[in-house]
């Protein structure tokens, strides 16, 4: 048996460490058998349900091994060339900002660093924009505004070391299962104390402290109410906020008179004295973690969202200290990866937003002929624009927007009419793929290296362990092959993905290197000038330690002009009451034991066990009215579109509300179509679209 090969688990951003045993005891060429790496500091040995059964998907079935045009095999050559000389073309005939690129949180910071300087330093456009604008840019937009940097300033050890610990609109025990499991352990040896704020009674809710049904969209009251409690108990850090935050004129005044307990808890529908028990705790637990993930981001006010919770931490100076920090939980395996070479159009790379001087710095390193000057278009508007005819030539790169953006039906109208449409996947037949000119095969999870960073910005190898399938080759390859094929043969002469890593480590350096930027945490010199042996063997290593050690922040130096935080005014957005015709909310998310659109959970039947099929999720007495009952097949139509659901009975659901799963798409089943139901509305700050509200009804089929 061949020894052990370290990765790091292809689903969640967890970013849990993989012990991966190519073909054991003979077993045949591509097996695997999967445990959990004890030596990776994310998981310590431990793996979830989806991580456990990872060696079930790694089979051929579903794979798209050749290149095509249309339905043709083509060589690489020949599809390379094609999709060069189209881009140009388009271009040249309608500008750069004619052409765009969506790629994904599945890409390895390798690819993302590519494809993001073809874009924004040659092609001369940020039409760049990724899965991850569905996921956590509301984090990003937050933390900008907050600490001027988008750092997330917390780790997994932190929440074995709070004595609270506060998860915000996240179902942390299914969507980040081993986080989910220290903060247990942690709690079962210290007695931490648990809050859980979400609509829903999750699986997260078992166990917890305290459990808070609040409104939907009404996070912004609830952290506004407790910072103006804790205001009136004198539970501020009075000392921090003088030394190390800004506080806009105001700010005070505008609190005292808006948020008091009584209409925190009228706005949030919450009992008083359970809202005061949560305010209590937070008083009496300075070392308090809260923990956020989509049910702040996917708002269409997750930005103020977060600033709100981002505030309460920075008045109670809870940051920057052992168990005390605000920590915005990432869902894919290389969100954060993404974050860091710039992959979103609202970013530059390394952390850099487009002030002038950044896109001169980048420029300078890269030697760019043409470098985007300002912000792209943001994933909702760049589909928006592309059905409007703005968008003549668009690449997607794994991922799935036919199935995963809001109003999913207007995005494949959208690239039916788009001129040009190439996809590069892992897999053959999917719903964005059915309109798509040229395919190219990825290599997918096992066949490629690289690096991913997890949500506490843990930077982890991806390791080969299997040879590449067919044609198939890694995605920074086929983007620099592209990049040559346009004229730039020298800027994407890469050869290993270990030239990659170490011009974006020298970058991050480079944008270090001057007063102009008062100094990033994010910064890679001590890893730019390792050799492929060393980026072969690179142990999991955490950006953004202080130099003694300490998290960021932790010298209370923020990455503003003034070195210090930014306290943000936040407001309340008016919540709707029901509609006539549009009676219930609909909000959506995910299954324990699926990823995504299920083109490799899907592989694994032990995963189908715990939801064999889509269902929408009721309150008994919404049912009862209605008509309905357990196993009944429904209706949940949309202003937007409409799909069948099975029905199941769930009182962890309020009263008007029903949620349905993510995962189901024309591939693989006729109803549970989630993605044609959700508004494209988004964030004003961040683009981030609000999937956890929707205007809904139900009706029995
Ligand atoms: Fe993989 Fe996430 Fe599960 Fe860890 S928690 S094994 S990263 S899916």
């Amino acid at each position: 048996m061949r020894a052990a090969i370290r990765t790091t688990c292809a689903y969640c951003g967890v970013g849990c460490g993989i012990a991966a045993t190519p073909n054991p005891d003979g077993a045949g060429e591509r097996t695997v058998a999967i445990r959990g790496d004890e030596a990776h500091p994310a998981n310590q040995g431990r793996l979830c349900s989806k991580g456990t059964h990872l060696g079930e998907t790694v089979a051929l079935t579903g794979r798209l091994l050749t290149p095509m045009i249309g339905d043709r095999r083509a060589s690489w050559d020949k599809a390379l060339d094609l999709v060069a000389r189209r881009f140009a073309d388009t271009i040249a005939r309608h500008g750069p900002d004619s052409v765009a690129f969506y790629v994904s949180g599945q890409l390895l910071t390798e690819d993302y660093y590519v494809a993001n300087k073809l874009m924004k330093g040659f092609i001369g456009s940020a039409n760049i924009d990724t899965n991850s604008r569905l996921c956590m840019s509301s984090a990003v937009a937050g933390h900008m505004r907050a600490f001027g940097e988008d750092v997330v300033p917390a780790s997994y050890e932190d929440l074995e070391l709070a004595d609270l610990v506060v998860l915000v609109g996240s179902n942390t025990a299914w969507c980040h299962p081993i986080v989910y499991q220290r903060i247990q352990a942690a709690r079962a040896a210290r007695g931490a104390k648990l809050v859980v704020i979400d609509p829903r009674r999750t699986e997260t809710c078992e166990g917890a402290d305290l459990h808070l049904a609040l409104r939907p969209g009404s996070d912004v009251a609830l952290m506004k109410g407790l910072l103006a409690w804790l205001a009136a108990e004198n539970a501020l850090d009075r000392e921090y906020l003088a030394r190390h935050v800004e506080v806009p004129e105001g700010f005070w005044e505008e609190l005292e008179a808006t948020a008091d307990l009584w209409t925190t808890a009228k706005t949030c529908d919450l009992d008083p004295q359970a809202l005061l028990r949560f305010f209590e705790l937070f008083r009496d637990n300075p070392r308090t973690v809260t923990v956020f993930s989509q049910g702040i981001n996917q708002s269409i006010r997750g930005t103020d969202q977060v600033n709100a919770i981002l505030n309460v931490h920075l008045a109670t100076g809870r940051i920057g200290k052992p168990g005390a920090a605000p920590f915005s939980i990432t869902g894919q395996p290389n969100a954060m990866g993404g974050r860091e070479v710039g992959g979103l159009a609202s970013t530059l790379a390394s952390h850099m937003d487009f002030a002038p001087e950044n896109v001169a710095r980048v420029g300078r390193f890269w030697a760019a002929p043409q470098m985007a000057t300002k912000p792209g278009l943001k994933a909702v508007d760049l589909f928006r624009a592309m059905g409007e005819g703005r968008i003549k030539a668009v690449w997607i790169m794994a991922t799935n927007p036919a199935v995963s953006l809001p109003d999913a039906g207007r995005v494949r109208e959208a690239l039916a009419k788009c001129p040009f449409v190439v996809v590069s996947d892992v897999i053959a037949e999917t719903d964005t793929g059915a309109h798509a000119h040229v395919r190219l095969p990825a290599a997918a999870w096992g066949e490629k290296d690289g690096t991913v960073t997890n949500s506490e910005r843990v930077v982890s190898r991806q390791r080969r362990f299997m040879v590449l399938p067919g044609e198939a080759m890694p995605d920074w390859w086929i983007i620099k092959e592209v990049g040559r094929r346009m004229g730039w043969k020298g800027e994407f002469a890469y050869d290993h993905p270990a030239d990659i890593w170490r011009e974006h480590a020298r970058l991050t350096a480079y944008q270090n290197d001057g007063p102009a930027n008062g100094g990033r945490v994010l910064n890679l010199a001590g890893k730019a000038a390792i050799g492929n042996q060393a980026y072969e063997d690179m142990e999991p290593f955490r950006w953004g330690n202080c130099p003694d050690d300490r998290g960021p922040f932790a010298d209370g130096q923020f990455s503003t002009p003034s070195g210090k935080a930014r306290m943000v005014p936040v407001v309340q957005m008016a919540l709707q009451d029901p509609l006539r015709d549009w009676p219930l909310t609909l909000n959506t998310g995910r299954y324990r034991d699926q990823w995504h659109t299920m083109t490799r959970t899907g592989l694994a039947p032990k995963l189908a066990r715990h939801r064999e099929e889509p269902l929408v999720e009721v309150n008994p007495g919404d049912a009862e009215v209605m008509g309905l009952g357990s196993g009944d097949l429904a209706r949940v139509s949309t202003p937007q579109g409409e799909s069948l659901f099975r029905v199941a009975l769930s009182d962890g659901q309020r009263p008007g509300e029903i949620f349905t799963p993510i995962h189901w798409t024309d591939q693989t089943s006729t109803g549970g179509r989630t993605g044609l139901l959700p508004r494209p509305l988004v964030d004003p700050h961040s683009g981030q679209p609000g999937f956890k509200s929707t205007p809904a009804r139900l009706a029995r089929v």
